[in-house]
């Protein structure tokens, strides 16, 4: 069965907790487990908190997310309209910040593509910028294995 849900808040560091729960929440239907549940977690609150520290700068402006499932896999975009990036091939390499001074360590597309099953980056100057990841969950397919052998 598919599922679907849209979620649209301001890009303020206290809504970053409230993303990330709700995510994990509208995924418990395809029983993830709890390693599964943490690194969804992770990778929303990465993206999230790029939105938040890097899209508006000072500015006001929302984030949107919207996930879908598919069978055992979810799918997340998670969106602002912001400044976009300058360089998307550089922002994606390991360690590569243009926040240094504000102590981040430049791993947050990093971590976002080590802990999902597929992850695409997608920006445009002055326009904003879209984050796209699956997670494909184990248990399930297990199951449907399984079930199938009976
Ligand atoms: P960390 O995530 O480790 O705290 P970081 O946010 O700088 O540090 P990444 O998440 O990998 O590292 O992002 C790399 C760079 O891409 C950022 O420093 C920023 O310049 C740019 N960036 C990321 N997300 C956005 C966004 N939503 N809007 C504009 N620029 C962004
Ligand atoms: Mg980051």
């Amino acid at each position: 069965m598919k599922n679907h849900m849209k979620l649209e808040f301001a890009a303020l560091s206290e809504n970053e907790p409230f993303a990330r729960g709700a995510v994990a929440a509208f995924c418990l239907g395809l029983n993830p487990t709890l390693d599964e549940l943490s690194d969804v977690k992770t990778a929303v609150s990465e993206a999230v908190t790029n939105c938040i520290v890097h899209a508006y700068r000072g500015r006001t402006g929302n984030v949107t997310i919207e996930c879908e499932t598919d069978g055992n896999v979810l799918h997340i975009k998670i969106s602002d309209n912001g400044r976009g990036i300058d360089d998307v091939k550089k922002a994606l390499e390991p360690f590569y910040t243009t926040l240094e001074d504000e102590e981040r360590s430049g791993m947050g597309f990093t971590i976002m593509q080590t802990f999902m099953t597929d992850f695409r980056l997608e920006s445009a100057k002055g326009v904003g910028t879209s984050v796209l990841m699956s997670k494909r969950f184990g248990r399930n397919t297990e199951t449907e294995v399984l079930a199938d052998a009976e």
